[in-house]
């Protein structure tokens, strides 16, 4: 995600070197393989805001226990009346409900393992999982099949899951498997800061039905179109080895197209007066990212123009662009980045947010200072002046500050989670850049993109690819700001 910080947030940086990109489309192949899948049909009724859908999830347990229930994160649910966390804080809830309180849901209508219907439950602290029990264990490396229908209703919201007068956001609409960590299903709750969401990749037949007068962005390819049918239209989209599948539907949309490598950037927007510099950001860090990093393995990539009340969000192939940004530019190219961390390469976003938020932040950095928008070391003055006051504040009011890089519910607020999982987090990137130099900083990342890409990455498999080519002495840097033991300069100049 981008957020924009209350306080200022930096732009900007760097210079890049062409190193070694590893191409992959035998490990795109592999992961398709391994992976689980989800055929999603589904059809949206813009009169009553309902997206109605059956689905039908095959997944096989990949740990080493046996299992008695299949289990789904419902986060649809998330948007109910009376949620114990409620879906923003309550900062962000005027821009986020700019018409006023609403609500949505997820109700389902049926649920069957292998074809017989079951008594699913819906658990947990916000009713946000769903348990499909099975009538018998299911052993490591057996599979299953759940199918499901469901109806959402979306609330009116500037939010994932939402619609308002210009677009229906489509994020994390559908039931989608609980991540399986330590041999159990990982049931975390939703939290209200950050993205608290942890998904394998997995392998997506999805299809959407609606009104012939609306534009559909999507993860994946498009298939197949439909001729409208008495004003209505279905679009079918097919993604291998993907982490997560997302729409986002206007009848506004203009749309911009260019191609880079074997992938279609297409930018739909509505609002932005600077509509090509936001395709080109998008195209620019797309080529930046294949040349230094390792190269996008999927056909297609659509940057959606979006009411969503931070700076934008990321899924697999699609991401949303706050409409109004202050800049384009710097949320194109943070979106952007995160299609390589967070989307290609995984990592925990509930337990380790700097590791895609920190290093998509410096890569963002990175690449405005290389595109001559901002230059690198001004971004990193601008963090490094933003973290100092922040914890010099914070030191003249208690005996003890927490400086470490902590889990989505042990920051006190928003605000905290930013400071330190995209301020710190940079900084933390900018430390390594200027110890190993650029031409070993951007290797150590395509080192990391080889070891990782398809794979929920620990923060050791990347502290490994830095130390690999770097040496040992950068695990010291990776462990004191971790912990909260790292010095930072306070000379501003
Ligand atoms: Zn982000």
């Amino acid at each position: 995600m981008k957020k924009i910080l209350c306080i200022v947030l930096a732009v900007c940086i760097l210079v890049c070197l062409p190193i070694l990109a590893a191409c992959s489309p035998n490990k795109l192949r592999d992961a398709a393989k391994k992976a689980d899948s989800y055929e999603i049909v589904a059809a949206y009724d813009p009169e009553t805001h309902i997206l109605s859908a059956s689905q039908t999830v095959t997944m096989t347990n990949r740990s080493g226990n046996a299992f008695q229930s299949v289990k789904f994160h419902i986060y649809a649910n998330q948007y109910r009346e009376g949620a114990s966390t409620p879906v923003v804080p309550s900062v962000y809830k005027a821009k986020a409900y700019p018409n006023g309180d609403s609500y949505g849901d997820i109700t389902f209508d049926s649920v069957k393992v292998n074809g017989t219907p079951v008594a699913y439950t819906i658990e947990g602290k916000d009713m946000d999982i769903l348990s499909a029990p099975l009538s018998e264990e299911l052993f490591p490396d057996q599979k299953v099949t759940v199918e499901m229908t469901y109806q959402i209703q979306l609330a009116n919201i500037m939010h994932r899951l939402g619609y308002t007068d210009n677009v229906v956001n489509l994020g994390n609409f559908y039931p989608i498997l609980c991540n399986i960590a330590n041999d159990n299903y990982d049931c975390s709750p939703y939290y209200n800061i950050g993205d608290p969401f942890v998904s394998e990749v997995a392998n997506y037949n999805v299809s959407i039905t609606l009104p012939e007068e609306y534009t559909v962005a999507s993860s994946g390819n498009l298939k197949e179109a439909t001729p409208a049918t008495s004003g209505v239209v279905t679009y079918c989209y097919e993604a291998q080895a993907i982490r997560d599948f997302a729409f986002v539907l206007s009848t506004k949309f203009n749309k911009l197209t260019h191609t880079v490598g074997n992938t279609q950037v297409n930018y739909y927007y509505y609002n932005d007066q600077n509509s090509e510099d936001s395709l080109a950001t998008a195209v620019g860090m797309l080529e930046y990212l294949n040349k230094n990093v390792g190269e996008y393995p999927y056909e297609q990539y659509s940057v959606c123009e979006s009411d969503f009340c931070y700076g934008g969000m990321e899924y697999p192939s699609l991401t949303m662009v706050t409409s109004g940004s202050q800049s384009y530019k710097e949320a194109v190219a943070h979106e952007t980045a995160h299609q390589w961390f967070y989307g290609i390469i995984g990592s925990d976003q509930i337990a380790n947010a700097w590791q895609d938020e920190g290093l998509t932040d410096f890569i963002t950095f990175m690449y405005l200072d290389e595109a001559g928008v901002m230059p690198l070391t001004t971004a990193i003055k601008a963090n490094t002046k933003n973290y100092v006051s922040y914890v010099d504040v914070l030191t003249n009011y208690y005996d003890h500050v927490d400086t470490s890089f902590r889990a989505l519910d042990q920051y006190k607020n928003d605000n905290e989670y930013v400071i330190f999982t995209y301020i710190k987090g940079s900084l933390l990137f900018n430390t390594l850049y200027e110890t190993m130099g650029k031409t070993k900083f951007l290797k150590a990342l395509s080192n990391y993109f080889d070891q990782a890409q398809f794979t929920v990455a620990t923060p050791q498999t990347m502290i490994n690819s830095f130390t690999k080519v770097g040496g040992n002495e950068l695990g010291k840097i990776f462990a004191d700001f971790i912990e909260g033991k790292e010095i930072i300069s306070k000379v501003f100049n």
